[in-house]
């Protein structure tokens, strides 16, 4: 373990180390939600003081931190081929972070890989104060032609923000580094983008400990706000690129000792 708890090495099995990011998305655009679509944000009424707040389910943002990620290790000539759902390679960063099972994978190999990228729902930070459901004339994907069906929206306003936490577990200084790198280039969410808005991502700073203690839930306003993170400045993680390369030789090194890989 280095001074600041990260660890130094990878493993296979467990540690049961930490670090937590509390993340703040912010969106620049009004965000629409089409209640017909597969939806991105949600509402919650959760018990006072937060009442009914906008949600982001995890699996949402994990999809797009998961394809920025393969993006950047691509453009490093990391596993080309890695792609989701059905080609995924099992052998690197990305598959290493992000997880895989053998079986469905390109590589049909015996063993998966339990995500060490976890996170929960985001929740806005503000309550939703009038939910105006309109209702629209559908268009119908194959004729364009309009009428088909009636479908209500609801809009997400421009600079809601919503607070979240993704949490690395076991993480080296280059799991951070590729961590934090792709959660800042998130500026767009969801894959149907005429539906959703510009966001902004911050970093507003991190916790290591033995468990994941720290959650979204116990801190957005009027709940107090998380005390004593230390910020990612603070670190000094290594440049990204150097990131990705160095687990990429020390996965492949561990599926190697472990017989997993040839
Ligand atoms: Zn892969």
């Amino acid at each position: 373990m280095n001074n600041l708890g990260l660890l130094n090495d990878i493993s296979l099995l467990p540690v049961g180390v930490y670090i937590q990011l509390l993340i703040r998305l912010k969106f620049i655009d009004d965000a629409i939600i089409r209640s017909n679509e597969p939806e991105e944000v949600l509402t919650y009424t959760y018990s006072p003081p937060l009442n009914s707040r906008f949600i982001i389910p995890w699996r949402k943002i994990k999809g797009k931190l998961r394809r920025l990620s393969l993006e950047k290790q691509r453009s490093f000539d990391i596993e080309k081929d890695c792609h989701l759902k059905d080609n995924l390679c099992l052998r690197c960063p990305v598959c290493f972070l992000f997880g895989a099972t053998g079986e469905t994978g390109a590589a049909k190999v015996s063993y998966n890989i339990l995500s060490r990228v976890l996170g929960e729902t985001f929740i806005s930070t503000t309550e939703v104060s009038e939910l105006m459901p309109q209702t629209q004339n559908a268009i119908d994907e194959k004729t364009q032609t309009t009428g088909q069906a009636l479908m209500s929206i609801v809009t997400v306003p421009k600079e809601t923000e919503f607070l979240g936490v993704v949490t690395l577990r076991d993480p080296t200084p280059e799991m951070a580094s590729i961590l934090v790198d792709n959660l800042e280039r998130i500026t767009r969410l969801g894959a149907s983008t005429r539906e959703w808005g510009r966001v902004e991502t911050t970093i507003i700073g991190y916790r290591i400990s033995d468990r994941e203690e720290l959650t979204a839930y116990d801190h957005v306003p009027p709940k107090k706000p998380a005390q004593g993170l230390g910020k990612i400045s603070e670190l000094g993680l290594p440049d990204v690129e150097t990131s990705y390369k160095n687990l990429d030789l020390s996965f492949k090194s561990l599926l190697k000792a472990n017989k997993l890989l040839k």
